[in-house]
C-alpha cells in the first residue's frame, strides 16, 4: 500500500453537521488517510463527566441529558434522520442516562469510564453515516477491540505491544478498502472494561494507533493552525511555529500546551514520525510539523502554562544526612500512581509538584486522604494550591550565558515560588501564583518572543 496517515479531529472538529463536513473534505482530500480517530462533540465530555460524578440534582441531571441529546438530535437531523443510527445513538442516550442514575447511587471508577467514553462512540457513528452518505466506503471501528490498556480507570496506560499485535490483526487488514472511524480517548483492559486514558487523551490514542499500525504521518486537526508561541487565547501576538522538534514539542505538550495532550509525542518519537498540527477550520492555513529535527533551533521557541498545580513542601529534619528520605517519599507516590513535575531540594525539605488538572477523566484530586496520611506519618507536609507552572520552551538553553537574566528580568515584578533548569537544555520552568500567571507568560512571551 501507499503511503499511509492517521487523521485525529478533536471535538470543536466534529461539533456539529457542518464542522463533520469540514472534516470529511480534509479526509478524503487525500488518498492516504486510512484511519480517522475522533473525540466526542465538543462539550459532550464535559456533560458527561458532571453526570459521572454522580452529584447532579435529578433537575440537573435531566437538563445535561437534554443537551448531550440535543448535540446528537442536530447531527442526526442533518442526516436525515437514517435508520439504524437513529435507534443506536437513542439506545446509547439511554445507557447513558441509566449509567447516570446509577452513579448517583454508587459512583465507580469503572462506571465512571464507561459513562465518559460514550461521547466518541457516538461522534464516530455519526461521522461514519456521513462519510457513507457522501459516497466513501468507511467503517466504524469498536477501538476497544485494540486500545488494551492497564485497569487504571480514569487514566489508564496503553499496553504497547498488545495495541501493536490487535491493531495489526484486527485493523490493519481494513485499511486497504476502507477508511476507518474509530475513538480517541477510549479503550480497554484485558476483562475488556472499558477505560479512558485522560481528558484530552484522543491525541495521544491517536499517535498510539500510528505507532501499532507503522503509518507515514500522523495529523491532528484542531481549531487553530498549528502549535504556537504560547496559547492564542492568552496572548494575542502569539504566532504559528512552521515546524518544530520532537523534543520541543514534547515538552510543550507536558508543561501544559493543551493543543497536544502531554503524552502524543511518545509514539510518534518511538517510531519517528512526523505529526502535523493544523485547523480544520481553515485547512490552507498550514500548521506545524514536528519532526526530528528542523532547519532553525531557536534559543527560545515557546511558553506554555498549566494552572491548577499543587506544591507539596515535605519537611524532615531526618533528611539531614540521611539517605532513604527520597526514595520514601517516591515509592508512596509511585504506589499512588501520582506523577511528579518539578522538584527542588534543601537540607531538609524537598518540595515537588503535581499537576491538578485534566489528570484524570474524572477530574478528581491526585492528592487524596490516604497518600496525605501516608507522607504525614514520617514527615510534615504542607499542600499549597493556587499555583501555575509556567515553562519557557527552547534550545540549548542551559549551556548560553545569560538565560536567567533575560527571563527573570522579564517577569521581575512577580513571586517566583521554584525554579527547575538545567535537567533538559530545552525548558525552563517556574511556578508563580495562579493569578499572575497570565501577565508573567504574556510578558514572557513579549520579550523573548515578540516580533
Ligand atoms: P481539540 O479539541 O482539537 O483537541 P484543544 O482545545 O484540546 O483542541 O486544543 C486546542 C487549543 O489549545 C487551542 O484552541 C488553544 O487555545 C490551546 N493552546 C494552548 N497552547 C497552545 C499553543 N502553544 N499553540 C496552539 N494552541 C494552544
Ligand atoms: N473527549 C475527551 C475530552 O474531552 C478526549 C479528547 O477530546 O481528546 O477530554
Ligand atoms: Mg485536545
Amino acid at each position: 500500500m501507499s503511503k499511509v496517515t492517521v487523521a485525529k479531529f478533536g471535538g470543536t472538529s466534529v461539533a456539529d453537521a457542518e464542522a463533520m463536513r469540514r472534516c470529511a473534505a480534509i479526509v478524503t482530500q487525500t488518498a492516504n488517510t486510512r484511519v480517522v480517530v475522533l473525540s466526542a462533540s465538543s462539550g459532550v465530555t464535559n456533560l458527561l463527566v458532571d453526570l459521572a460524578r454522580g452529584t447532579l440534582s435529578a433537575a440537573e441531571q435531566e437538563i445535561h441529558l437534554k443537551k448531550l441529546k440535543s448535540i446528537q438530535d442536530n447531527i442526526l437531523t442533518e442526516l436525515g434522520n437514517p435508520s439504524p443510527l437513529r435507534e443506536t445513538i437513542d439506545s446509547i442516550l439511554k445507557e447513558i442516562a441509566d449509567m447516570a442514575r446509577q452513579a448517583n447511587q454508587n459512583s465507580d471508577a469503572a462506571l465512571e469510564d464507561r459513562l465518559v467514553a460514550q461521547g466518541e462512540l457516538m461522534s464516530t457513528r455519526l461521522f461514519t453515516e456521513m462519510m457513507n452518505q457522501l459516497g466513501h466506503k468507511a467503517v466504524w471501528f469498536d477501538v476497544r477491540k485494540i486500545m488494551r490498556t492497564d485497569s487504571r480507570f480514569g487514566r489508564a496506560t496503553p499496553a504497547i505491544e498488545a495495541i501493536h499485535n490487535l491493531a495489526q490483526q484486527d485493523m490493519a487488514p481494513l485499511l486497504k478498502d476502507h477508511i476507518v472511524i474509530t475513538q480517541g480517548f477510549i479503550g480497554a483492559n484485558a476483562d475488556g472494561q472499558t477505560t479512558t486514558l485522560g481528558r484530552g487523551g484522543s491525541d495521544f490514542s491517536a499517535a498510539l494507533l500510528a505507532e501499532a499500525l507503522g503509518v507515514d504521518e500522523l495529523e491532528i486537526w484542531t481549531d487553530v493552525p498549528g502549535i504556537y508561541t504560547t496559547d492564542p487565547r492568552l496572548v494575542k501576538e502569539a504566532h504559528p511555529i512552521p515546524e518544530i522538534t520532537f523534543s520541543e514539542a514534547a515538552e510543550m505538550a507536558t508543561f501544559g500546551a493543551k493543543v497536544l495532550h502531554p503524552a502524543t509525542l511518545q509514539p510518534a518519537v518511538r517510531k519517528g514520525i512526523p505529526v502535523f498540527v493544523g485547523s480544520s477550520k481553515d485547512p490552507a492555513a498550514g500548521g506545524t510539523w514536528v519532526r526530528e529535527s528542523t532547519e532553525s533551533s531557536p534559543l527560545f521557541r515557546a511558553v506554555a502554562l498549566r494552572r491548577n498545580q499543587i506544591l507539596l513542601t515535605l519537611h524532615s529534619p531526618n533528611m539531614l544526612h540521611a539517605c532513604g528520605f527520597l526514595a520514601q517519599v517516591f515509592t508512596i507516590l509511585a504506589k499512588h500512581g501520582i506523577s511528579v513535575d518539578l522538584i527542588t531540594t534543601s537540607e531538609v525539605s524537598v518540595a515537588i509538584t503535581l499537576d491538578q488538572t485534566g489528570s484524570q477523566s474524572s477530574g478528581r484530586s491526585v492528592l487524596n486522604e490516604t497518600v496525605l496520611a501516608e507522607l504525614n506519618a514520617f514527615c510534615k507536609v504542607k499542600v499549597e494550591n493556587d499555583l501555575a507552572l509556567v515553562a519557557l520552551i527552547g534550545n540549548r538553553m542551559s549551556e548560553v550565558n545569560g538565560v536567567g537574566t533575560q527571563v527573570f528580568d522579564a517577569v521581575s515584578e512577580h513571586n517566583v515560588r521554584m525554579i527547575c533548569y538545567g535537567a533538559s537544555t530545552h525548558n525552563l520552568c517556574f511556578l508563580v501564583p495562579e493569578s499572575d500567571a497570565s501577565l508573567v507568560v504574556q510578558k514572557l512571551h513579549q520579550r523573548l518572543l515578540g516580533h
